[in-house]
């Protein structure tokens, strides 16, 4: 009787399980992506472990965060190229993590490898890798392979959708990780040319997809992915819904998750 019972709830669970799925597989819709992780929430700062565990809490499809190289090799997340003054590109690691140094909640300057792993904690989250790059060289041939290798040592390749306003970064990261999503995000070139480059999707702020609307559509017709950053205000949310953008980056994830679920029932009407 216990096993016929287990069987009976084992057996409703697959189907629900099933019917999740194919929804999903049907429709995947809109998506919101936390921008620099979830730093309104309270005790969080913007590119915080903080910030990254309250987008995990919060549900959202991924989290958006920030990857500097320092002088010595080491990756740090951070958005800005200096960090208190400093010069990450020209600090070393330890400099850069002296506890007289902090986040604005508190924290000492993450490593990446501390923000992988804050992120295991939510395996089903998207991590929206940001690689800070001013296109030279010499910092990409060190700071790209740097990031390919913690994502490889962290095991969350599948997890890993790559972007950047440094093309070459773009180009270099889709050879590297070919199976992986890899957005440009400097919103000066078609989707159709950047797709000629091996690049599968777009990340443009959302004025850019004002001024070119039928660029969501080029991009889909190439099975490119198009993100809209960073939408804060409800207009503009609503109208990166309307034009059909895939994911949208915000500091307002509940406002935007609200409205993606309002304009998908609406449409169903
Ligand atoms: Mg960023």
């Amino acid at each position: 009787m216990i096993i016929f019972v287990n069987m009976k709830h084992f057996t409703l669970l697959m189907l629900a399980f099933m019917m999740v799925s194919a929804c999903n597989d049907a429709a995947p819709g809109p998506q919101v992506i936390a921008h620099r992780g979830f730093w309104k929430a309270e005790g969080a700062a913007q590119n915080s472990i903080a910030a990254i565990r309250a987008a995990g809490l919060f549900g959202a499809y991924g989290s958006e965060f920030d990857v500097n190289l320092t002088g010595d090799g080491q990756l740090v997340v951070n958005h800005d190229f200096t960090y208190h003054g400093l010069t990450i590109a020209d600090t070393t690691y330890a400099a850069l993590r002296d506890p007289s140094l902090r986040l604005s909640n508190g924290e000492i300057i993450p490593s990446l490898d501390e923000y992988l792993d804050a992120s295991a904690e939510f395996p089903e989250m998207k991590l929206i890798f940001e690689l800070k790059s001013k296109g030279e060289p010499a910092y990409e041939a060190i700071a790209l392979p740097a990031c390919v290798e913690a994502i490889e040592r962290h095991g969350v390749r599948d997890r890993v959708e790559f972007i950047s306003f440094s093309l070459s970064a773009c180009k270099e990261f889709a050879r590297l990780m070919p199976q992986n999503r890899v957005e440009y995000l400097g919103g000066d070139i078609a989707p159709k040319e950047l797709h000629g480059m091996g690049i599968n999707g777009i990340d443009y702020h959302f004025s850019v997809f004002d001024k070119n609307p039928g660029w969501v559509e080029e991009a889909h017709s190439l099975g490119m992915i198009v993100n809209a950053w960073t939408v804060n205000e409800e207009a503009d949310i609503l109208r990166m819904l309307e034009l059909g953008v895939d994911h949208i980056t915000t500091n307002e994830p509940e406002l935007t998750a609200t409205l993606i679920e309002r304009f998908a029932s609406e449409r169903k009407k």
